[in-house]
């Protein structure tokens, strides 16, 4: 009998460049790199359970080299808000 073949993987990662991939995630103030090309921004409101609720700025970037798509949160309150990888 053959071996079983290996199912298909349907939830491979993205591929992301070099640059891309040394993109420290989550973490206010890490650097970008020079080929991420700036998009749209959009403001979205976030809770924080004391001051109630702010706004913050999340600007779209694509990388001109690689195609990913980043999303960086500027929250000032956040220190863990920054670059994500965009989801849709
Ligand atoms: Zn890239």
């Amino acid at each position: 009998m053959p071996p079983a073949p290996s199912p298909p993987v349907d939830s491979t990662p993205p591929a992301l460049c070099a640059s891309c991939a040394a993109i420290q995630r989550n973490w206010r103030r890490a650097p970008g790199h020079a080929e991420l090309v700036q998009s749209a921004s959009r403001k979205v409101e976030r809770s924080d359970g004391q001051s109630g609720g702010h706004t913050v700025t999340i600007t779209r970037y694509v990388c001109d080299a690689c195609g990913t798509r980043w999303d960086y949160e500027n929250d000032r309150t956040n220190q863990h808000a920054g670059w994500s990888l965009a989801k849709g």
